[in-house]
């Protein structure tokens, strides 16, 4: 792993989260096949044509976001050594693969870009229902940001207060779900708004299915009490949010039920 402002690193990290179900059932198959298999996760965007086994599950996995598959030790190795070469190889990682995983784990190559970490995941079917729920928290986070790209776009382009010169930026997005009690925090308590301007974002949120709005960082951090989220979750949030991002970029925050989740989002022209 690199620092921990590294951009890959970062979509790493939140694909092991997100591909928690899926590892661990590619684990099992990987168990069952035998000692000297593994699992390779990585970014379907990275797929390359040296890796034409790969290809065919790639349809698939631009849907769900992530590629995961059993695959052997020798081709995770590999794998690991091609895609650290540009950065410098976790030769470490790397060498723990070749050692023998606990009773029960196997050893899982999780890859973005340049960027390679290994990790040992329980072949545990018991822990499916459980991670498979949070699996669709995931999705449901991933459809609200879908539904607020297009308000988030457009408020990139007109608010002058979304795109500023300051790094990190001191505005922020947040996005909930229309029927989110939250919501309330944002625009109820808001003794500056008017109540043409809060009847206004209430509906504009049932209509599109999703609540969009601008807010200054301290406000949102202010209104989102920590305890709600899952401690990874609070984690991650407060470390992103006072990350600098590219030009014409904001901060993202979605949130449902005891999860969320920080995104980068840019501009497009
Ligand atoms: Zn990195």
């Amino acid at each position: 792993m690199h620092t921990h402002d590294c951009r890959s690193c970062q979509t790493l990290q939140d694909l092991f989260q997100r591909a928690a179900a899926a590892c661990v059932r590619a684990a099992i198959e990987a168990r069952d096949l035998g000692p000297d298999w593994g699992v390779f996760l990585c970014d379907p965007e990275d797929l390359v044509p040296e890796e034409p086994d790969r290809l065919e599950g790639l349809r698939a996995a631009l849907l769900v976001g992530y590629y995961v598959a059993p695959v052997t030790i020798a081709a995770l190795d590999r794998l690991g050594r091609n895609r650290g070469e540009r950065a410098a190889p976790d030769v470490v990682a790397l060498d723990r693969l070749n050692m023998a995983p606990p009773e029960g784990s196997v050893h899982m190559l999780g890859a973005v870009r340049d960027c390679i970490a290994t990790v040992l995941v329980e072949a545990d079917p018991q822990r499916l229902p459980e991670l498979d729920r949070e699996a669709a928290l995931d999705q449901r986070l991933d459809e609200l940001l879908r539904l607020a790209q297009p308000l988030i776009q457009r408020t990139l382009r007109e608010d002058p207060r979304a795109l500023t010169e300051d790094q990190p930026p001191d505005m922020l997005f947040i996005v909930l779900a229309p029927s989110d009690p939250r919501i309330d925090r944002f625009v109820m308590n808001c003794p500056e708004r008017s109540a043409e301007e809060r009847d206004r974002l209430v509906a504009e949120a049932r209509e599109l299915g999703v609540y969009v709005d601008l807010q200054p960082r301290v406000t949102v951090l202010a209104k989102l009490p920590l305890e709600e989220f899952r401690p990874s979750d609070t984690t991650r949030l407060l470390e992103r949010v006072y990350q600098a991002v590219p030009p014409n970029a904001g901060h993202v925050v979605t949130v449902h039920e005891r999860r969320l989740e920080v995104t980068v989002v840019e501009r497009v022209a």
